[in-house]
């Protein structure tokens, strides 16, 4: 067996939990523009963010709660024609904090 094989192994999850997260109270990086039908990309978001900020309200609209987020940019990406996003990095010092990688 490799050395490669044999490095042990830890889960997507457990490395997450090691990550710590500064909010910056009242200033979301991130906003959900208001609608009344998100279209399917912005839908996409709810299955799609490995940080399960977005989800459906019971009105139909999508919303996101970006306390969490990892900026992986995903959600900016899929949403950039619809413009349905307004996307930007935290302030200085806010946001997500990596311990690994
Ligand atoms: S940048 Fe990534 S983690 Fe953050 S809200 Fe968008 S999809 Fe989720």
């Amino acid at each position: 067996m490799s050395d490669v094989m044999a490095a042990p192994r830890a889960k997507v999850e457990e490395k997450l939990f090691q990550n710590r997260y500064l909010v910056d109270a009242g200033r979301p990086h991130i906003k959900v523009k208001p609608h009344t039908t998100p279209s399917a990309s912005l839908m996409s978001m709810v299955t799609l963010c490995p940080a399960g900020c977005y989800s459906q309200t019971e009105g139909g609209q999508v919303e996101v709660a970006a306390d969490g987020c990892l900026e992986c940019g995903t959600c900016r990406i899929v949403t950039r024609k619809t413009g349905e996003v307004e996307w930007n990095y935290p302030r200085g010092g806010f946001g997500v904090l990596y311990k690994f990688g």
